[in-house]
């Protein structure tokens, strides 16, 4: 396998996103009443909630839109933390199943803002073992033990069997391309707030990001990164922690194969399909773990290796890859998403453990009410 086949995302093929015209370049320094370092899917969703209380926006990001994990990933919209339900609730408490309905919310939000053709509400299936493996008794208990769960806490789930194996089946998800959602969320804010892209914050302090072209003084600054955050804000080093995420995309198998977006092996595997018939496929983090703990952003043979072989599972049949590629996401000791204080006026927050694109958005609004407002986060964040 060569993995310098592209490090560019399959989903910026989409004509949407490569037809991107792109925002400027922060030319000179600037004030605001709020300024968002890193526009992903949690600082589009901050300044958003900020624009809607009426508040001049400044949101800058070092590449473009989505440059980092929220433009790069799989594009599944599930229900509830990375953390399967049951096991967050014996963690955590109830608090879990608040942020498991606070993500559902966040579909629904999405979906209205974005239309029914970028939030595509197919469901997802979760499989014990991946297509045509072996699989786990412990996978496949722990699939009923997830379902039951759901059940006693009103949340709708079916079994699912199949072509692909044996699981559940959760109507309320939903998939996207990442890539479209964050340029549709920032083509919404364009006039209501300024965004700037290729436009790092090389310093943040109280009421000050210092960018290459001057310094944007303002009374609030969040910092919406998740992977990397602690080389963002070295402070934050020891709670939150980078790893390193891989995908790939294949040429077009038959369509349909996959009804919805699938994740199987315990959730550390999974693929959806296009309307085209390309798989996008990703995994296997936990069987490299040691070498992905990493802020590099490069495909790697091994983990490419492995996620072609889940891509054979879940295709059934042959095909080529046609991209490749990785990006960087936080994790945390206890598995809930970081919220907190970081210093007089600066508010940071990220590590969503591989699962952000609701979570993060539900963050983002935690962040947003605690710097403007100081209100504490919920329990399900870590503050
Ligand atoms: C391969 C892969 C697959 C995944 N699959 C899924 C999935 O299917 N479902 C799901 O829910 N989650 C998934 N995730 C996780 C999800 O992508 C992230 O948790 C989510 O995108 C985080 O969004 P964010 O906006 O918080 O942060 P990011 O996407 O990390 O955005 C942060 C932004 O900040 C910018 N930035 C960084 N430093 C600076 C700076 N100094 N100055 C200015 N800007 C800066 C970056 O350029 C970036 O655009 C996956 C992640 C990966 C990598």
């Amino acid at each position: 396998m060569s993995v310098s086949a592209t490090s560019r995302p399959a989903w910026d093929d989409d004509p949407v996103v490569s037809g991107w015209a792109g925002l400027p370049a922060l030319e000179r320094g600037s004030t605001a009443d709020v300024c968002v370092v890193g526009l992903g899917g949690s600082g589009l969703a901050a300044a958003a909630d900020l624009v809607d209380r009426g508040l001049d926006v400044v949101g800058i990001d070092a590449g473009r839109i989505a440059a980092g994990a929220a433009g790069r990933n799989g594009g599944f919209l599930l229900g509830g933390p990375a953390t399967f339900l049951h096991t967050a609730l014996a963690t955590w408490g109830p608090c879990a199943v608040d942020l498991y309905r606070a993500t559902l919310a966040e579909i629904d939000s999405l979906e209205g803002l974005l239309g029914s053709d970028v939030v595509r509400r197919t469901g997802s299936i979760r499989l014990a073992g991946v297509p045509g493996a072996p699989v786990e008794l412990a996978d496949s208990e722990d699939c009923d033990a997830l379902a039951q769960c759901l059940r006693e806490n009103d949340i709708a789930v079916e079994q699912y069997s199949g072509e692909l194996g044996r699981g559940i089946f959760l109507p309320d998800d939903a998939v996207m391309n990442p890539a479209r959602r964050a340029l549709g969320l920032a083509s919404i804010l364009a006039g209501r707030a300024r965004l700037y892209e290729h436009t790092p914050a090389t310093a943040i302090g109280p009421g000050a990001v210092t960018t290459p072209s001057g310094v944007i003084r303002c009374g609030l600054v969040l910092v919406a990164v998740d992977g990397r955050l602690e080389q963002v804000l070295p402070q934050l080093d020891g709670r939150v922690r980078t790893a390193r995420l891989q995908m790939l995309a294949t040429s077009p198998v038959t369509p349909r194969r996959l009804p919805c977006p699938v994740y199987g092996r315990w959730g550390y595997d999974y693929a959806q399909q296009d309307a085209s018939g390309r798989l996008y496929v990703g995994g296997g983090r936990d069987l490299f773990v040691d070498d992905e703990w990493t802020p590099s952003d490069e495909p790697t043979a091994q983990v490419q290796d492995y996620i072609e072989s889940v891509a054979t599972s879940f295709a059934g049949e042959s095909f080529s890859v046609v991209a490749r590629w990785a990006a960087s996401v936080g994790f945390t000791a206890d598995g809930r998403p970081l919220c907190t204080v970081v210093d007089d006026t600066v508010v940071a927050f990220g590590g969503y453990n591989g699962t952000g694109n609701l979570v993060g958005p539900v963050t983002a609004r935690a962040a947003v009410a605690l710097g403007l407002d100081g209100i504490a986060v919920p329990q399900y964040l870590s503050s």
